[in-house]
Formats: structure tokens, C-alpha cells, sequence
């Protein structure tokens, strides 16, 4: 699933293209991607879009009067795209925008499950659907990072991948960000001492923004990964063969020599099936 080094490269290439001409046709949109029928798709016709905002893994598309505002939120299949005019485009795209002069913003997904989502809101209603979204990972800060840690015992794994503590990181980044904090992914959030806290806040900003510069320059998930999807591949910086622990739907990534003392983590899955 992009996070937030994809999804603020994405909107950073798409704040222009998006605004320079009005919407000429809104849709079609598949049924299962549009996940609102009020407004219409076509009040955004003859508007013109202000740019993209991002909040957490969601792009927000405002019209430039203020009233409307298109959310997208890409899951983990959705592709968003912007093509010029005369450029080829998918045949059914589970969403279009087509905008007056020939350019399109498609929206494709791969796979047959439609997760991916696009809501038309009022300006209120979008304010409304990132409510419940924490602050954004990216320049969080120690201090601040560290009143969400003390807030309960959650493992840091699973806490940074917890979008009402912290928008923008999911199972990629966080492992790419532990290792380089030298914490377990298992570590309990409230144990962390202050040098620790620092240790992670630097290393949410170094790793985003790490990750946001390299998918600006267009790199693939082999080149921007050091940690994630490596298994038994040695330790940028030690050395050691990545480890991993399985999950149903995720796999947490880690250096036992840089981030848990020499431990292997018990893989969960394993341990269930000789059970
Ligand atoms: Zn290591």
C-alpha cells in the first residue's frame, strides 16, 4: 500500500497537471470505487480543480470555488495517473477524470477485488472523513511523538502503522523507520526513554523523507526498500540476513543484530502450524 512517500510524490506530480484545465467529464467510475451518489459526478463538470492535498495515505482534490472536494484513496492496488492529451489510457479505468484540452486522471486497479475508493464530498463532509486521523508522521517530532507513545503499551510496530496516532505510515515504512531507530517492532510504546523517543522521531523523518526523494526521482520498490522485502538478505548495515515474522495480512522486516539484541522473533505462522 503506498504510504507516505508514495502517495506525497504522487500528489506533488499531480498538483499541477490537475489544475491547469477545467473538468470537461467526470466518471465513469466503477461501482464499487465510488463510494458516494450525492453530489453527482457530474457537479464537477465545467469546474476546475485547485491542486491536491494529501492527508495520511488520502489525496483530496478541491474544486478552486471551494465547495466540493474529490477524495482518493488508492488502498493497496489502486494506481493513480495523470495523461497528457492523446496519450493511451486504459480501456476501463475504475475511475476518469477528463479535463477540457484532452488530459485524463485515471484511476486502475489491479486484481479483481475493488478496494481502492473515490468519494465526491463538500468541502465539510471531506473535513469530516479525515477526522479521525492522527497527526502526520512526517515532522512529527519528539515531543509530540513522544505523548502518543506514552499514551499506551502498544507494540511499535503496530502503533506506527495505526492511523489515528499517526497518518502516513504503513507496514513498509514502518519496518524501513524501525530498523533504522535500532528498536524491536515489538518494543512496547511506553518503554521507550527519551533517548530512544528522539532515536525514532528522527528515524520516521529520515525514512519519508528518505523515500519521498528517491519516488520522486521515479525509483522502484527494490531501490527504495533496505529493509522491507529483503528476507535473508544481509543488513545494510550490519550485515545480518533480514528475519521476518508473518502475519496474516502483513510481515513485519528486521535486523535481529541491529534491533533485538541478537533475538529471533518467533514467527507466528510457523508456530501455528507445528502447533
Ligand atoms: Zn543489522
Amino acid at each position: 500500500m503506498p504510504e507516505f512517500p508514495e502517495m506525497e510524490a504522487l500528489r506533488q506530480l499531480l498538483e499541477e497537471p490537475v489544475r491547469a484545465f477545467p473538468i470537461e467529464r467526470a466518471g465513469p467510475a466503477h461501482v464499487a470505487t465510488l463510494k458516494t451518489f450525492d453530489p453527482p459526478l457530474s457537479a464537477l463538470e465545467g469546474r476546475r480543480l485547485e491542486g491536491v492535498e494529501r492527508r495520511g495515505k488520502r489525496l483530496l482534490f478541491p474544486t478552486d470555488d471551494g465547495e466540493l472536494v474529490l477524495l482518493v484513496h488508492l488502498m493497496t492496488a489502486g494506481r493513480l495517473r495523470h495523461l497528457l492529451a492523446g496519450e493511451k489510457g486504459p480501456k476501463t479505468p475504475a475511475f476518469r477524470l477528463a479535463f477540457a484540452g484532452g488530459s485524463q486522471l485515471v484511476l486502475t486497479e489491479a486484481g479483481s477485488k475493488k478496494r481502492a475508493g473515490v468519494w465526491l464530498l463538500t468541502r465539510e463532509a471531506a473535513d469530516a472523513e479525515v477526522a479521525h486521523l492522527g497527526p502526520e508522521a512526517a515532522s512529527i517530532g519528539a515531543e509530540r511523538l513522544g505523548e502518543i507513545l506514552a499514551r499506551d503499551g502498544r507494540r511499535l510496530h503496530s502503533l506506527l502503522r495505526d492511523q489515528r496516532e499517526l497518518a502516513g505510515i504503513g507496514r513498509a515504512w514502518a519496518n524501513e523507520i524501525l530498523h533504522t531507530a535500532k528498536l524491536s517492532p515489538y518494543a512496547l510504546s511506553r518503554d521507550l526513554d527519551g533517548e530512544q523517543v528522539e532515536r525514532l522521531a528522527e528515524a520516521i523523518d529520515a525514512e519519508l523523507f528518505r523515500g519521498l526523494e528517491l519516488r520522486l526521482a521515479g525509483a522502484k520498490d527494490t531501490r527504495v526498500y533496505r529493509v522491507h522485502n529483503r528476507l535473508g538478505e544481509p543488513c545494510h548495515v550490519c550485515g545480518t540476513p533480514i528475519a521476518r515474522v508473518d502475519y496474516e495480512e502483513h510481515t513485519v522486516y528486521y535486523c535481529p543484530s541491529c534491533q533485538t539484541g541478537g533475538r529471533v522473533l518467533k514467527d507466528r505462522r510457523l508456530s501455528r502450524l507445528l502447533r
